[in-house]
């Protein structure tokens, strides 16, 4: 049941323009805050979690922010903040009362440095990850039959982070040249949009009415770096 649903899900992703799996990635981690924020808050394993890892990456804080759940936050982030003054209070006071400071701050520094760093990766990048996976196995495993070659032009392909991550997984010959042609597809085709965009702002052709290489500038940054906020 888990696996048609993943499979329908991947359909569904890849009958819309851009990475399949970026979007997926996107849509995944975006479920996962929003049940953080609404119903995990006062999780004990969550929050847990959460303070090991030094609370989340800057894309994944922001996006929190992004989402809204402002109670939600305060409750998360006054909990940072308690275990951020807690670790500065116990560095220097220690250091202070045993008479140690003076003239060693720098070895204070980096102890307190290291004492502050995150002990655990961002758990929603965990979570992006996880998604990644799931539906980077699912679509390379589609690709070995003809179930999604319908579903496969240039304008759906991977973007090149996602690409390089899909080769890293096993697949079948099949599976591995309809990858590299879709891909060489979409390189090819943004290709000539970019040259005809660049031909067309040269001031002999500007009467030139623009097509479809008007915003070809975006799409091929989406194409080589991910979709934005793409994990890469
Ligand atoms: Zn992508
Ligand atoms: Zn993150």
């Amino acid at each position: 049941m888990a696996e048609i649903l993943t499979f329908y899900k991947l359909e569904e992703a890849l009958s819309k323009d851009g990475c399949a799996i970026c979007r997926l990635a996107q849509e995944g981690v975006e479920a996962f805050l929003d049940d953080l924020i609404y119903e995990r808050v006062n999780d004990y394993g969550t929050r847990d979690a959460i303070i090991k890892a030094g609370g989340f990456c800057n894309r994944h804080a922001w996006q929190l922010v992004e989402l809204g759940g402002a109670l939600g936050i305060a409750i998360i982030y006054e909990n940072l903040t308690q275990v951020a003054m807690k670790t500065i209070r116990s560095k220097s006071d220690g250091w202070e009362k045993a008479g140690l400071l003076r003239g060693r701050h720098k070895k204070n520094g980096e102890a307190l440095r290291t004492a502050l760093a995150p002990k655990a990766a961002c758990p929603a990048c965990v979570q992006e990850r996880d998604v990644e996976k799931l539906y980077l196995e699912a679509l390379v495993s589609a690709l070995s039959s003809d179930e999604i070659d319908h579903l496969l032009h240039p304008g759906n392909a991977l973007c090149l982070p996602h690409f390089r991550q899909a080769l890293r997984l096993p697949m079948s010959e099949t599976a591995y040249r309809k990858l590299l042609d879709w891909e060489f597809s979409a390189l090819e085709k943004i290709d000539g949009e970019l040259k005809e965009f660049i031909r067309k702002n040269d001031y002999r052709f500007a009467d030139e009415p623009m097509g479809r290489e008007g915003d070809s500038w975006s799409r091929v940054v989406a194409l080589i770096n991910g979709e934005k906020k793409c994990p890469g």
